[in-house]
């Protein structure tokens, strides 16, 4: 089936602060096509319309935002019941809401209905990959594969590793961790759209063996990706200096297992070092950014122009459960107002480079997903910027100015504003 999509189009090339204005491409009145679940052709509306076979189905979205669909590089999809607890910081939280509800995810039917109720959210909320931590039970990650599988969406998940600091039905040993994470990979690596990130919790929770254990699986498997935190609240840091007491430094605890590299992303990344930050460059690993979740737990700052000057390959993302948002519209805005207290500037531009574009980077799926280009995966989102009442009203002062109206929907925008989404070509926003 052919389908032609029309609207405003606007896909990224690269960084706004890099490149300036070569960095996207904007056609007022665009289209693509797509067929087979991927863009074909990006064009003007009349040169597309105008070569489209007879019986190609047209999606007209003229007056919307067209998108290659939002990434999200940190999520935990056994959270969502926890979303929204109160009253704590990270180690207290994990422990009294986080540590209770991953238990139930030894339930391969409750893992399959939260699994379904995820994908339908993120669908809602325009996000068209993402990065998932499931629980440690290997019936967790079996069930969001077999879901995500039949949705034909392209996400990375993995079954997290934890074999200490967390209640015995919450823990693996090192032998253990590793086998279900291999026999995971294996079945799901590569299968359709879907890959396998090797994802040790953090280093509180596993023993030293069982880092070492995941760092041999990321050896055997260079091609896999590697998730875990890094550096998120002071108790955490020193908790994990105390328990390795041999390491330089926090990162350095990932580092010696070889779990430092290109596809590795660590989520939070607040409180380097300066050999954290340098090693982590050198390496090519990436720090997601998960600014809703840092300033609910209240673990500080994330410091986005210093890193991405250090050379660091940066992310964002929600981190829901601790996140409060699923919607990555939300999530810039909190990221705004968190580099705000930093005094460091984030564009409109700036921020949908990095919802779309600069997110793929960071995951190395560039060649597949975040642009409006022939070739890759048919992902969209379709964004309204008037929505809501106030989002009408106040669109009605920004005249075609497109960076103030990407403002306006990063501030003001949620689910609402999301008109459209498309996974591999087919409407996936549930009614
Ligand atoms: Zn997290």
């Amino acid at each position: 089936m052919t389908r032609i999509l029309r609207g405003r189009l606007l896909s990224f090339k690269d960084s706004p602060r890099r490149a300036g204005a070569a960095a996207y491409r904007y056609l007022e009145d665009g289209a693509l096509r797509i067929e087979a679940g991927c863009i074909v052709e990006v064009g003007e509306a009349r040169d597309i319309m105008a070569r489209a076979p007879a019986q190609a189905v047209v999606d007209d979205h003229s007056g919307r935002l067209i998108l290659p669909g939002f990434i999200d590089t940190h999520i935990h999809y056994p959270q969502t019941r926890v979303i929204g607890s109160y009253g704590e910081q990270l180690l207290e939280w994990l422990q009294k809401y986080t540590f209770v509800e991953e238990q139930k995810f030894a339930d391969p039917a409750r893992a399959a209905a939260v699994a379904s109720f995820f994908l339908d959210e993120l669908a809602r909320q325009g996000t068209t990959t993402a990065m998932v931590y499931c629980a440690v039970q290997p019936e967790s990650a079996e069930a969001f594969f077999t879901e995500a599988e039949r949705r034909n969406a392209r996400m990375i998940a993995g079954k997290v590793m934890m074999d200490r600091n967390a209640p015995p039905a919450l823990t693996d040993d090192p032998q253990r961790g590793y086998d279900e994470s291999k026999a995971l990979l294996t079945k799901w690596h590569g299968r359709g759209r879907l890959g396998y990130a090797i994802s040790p919790r953090f280093a509180i929770t596993s023993t030293p063996a069982q880092l070492e254990a995941a760092g041999a699986l990321a050896r055997e498997f260079p091609d896999a990706h590697v998730q875990t935190h890094l550096s998120e609240n002071a108790a955490e840091i020193a908790m994990t200096k105390s328990l390795y007491p041999e390491a330089r430094d926090y990162l350095d605890v990932y580092e010696r297992v070889g779990l430092v590299g290109p596809k590795s992303v660590f989520g939070h990344c607040i409180h380097l070092e300066p050999r954290e930050i340098a090693s982590l460059a050198r390496h090519r690993g990436v720090a997601a950014f998960c600014p809703t979740s840092n300033l609910f737990l209240g673990s500080g700052l994330f410091d986005e122009a210093g890193l991405d000057a250090a050379g660091v390959r940066v992310a964002l993302a929600t981190d829901v459960g601790a996140g409060t948002s699923y919607s990555m519209l939300q999530t810039a805005n909190e990221a705004y107002k968190a580099l705000q207290l930093r005094r460091q500037s984030w564009p409109a531009l700036q921020a949908f480079y990095q919802l779309t574009q600069g997110n793929a980077r960071a995951l190395g799926l560039e060649d597949r997903i975040g642009a409006l280009e022939p070739g890759l995966e048919a992902d969209i989102v379709v964004l309204n910027s008037r929505a809501t009442p106030a989002m009408a009203h106040r669109m009605e002062s920004v005249d075609g100015d497109l960076k103030e109206e990407l403002f306006v929907l990063m501030t003001m925008g949620d689910d609402r504003s999301v008109a459209q989404t498309y996974v591999a070509g087919e409407k996936a926003k549930p009614d």
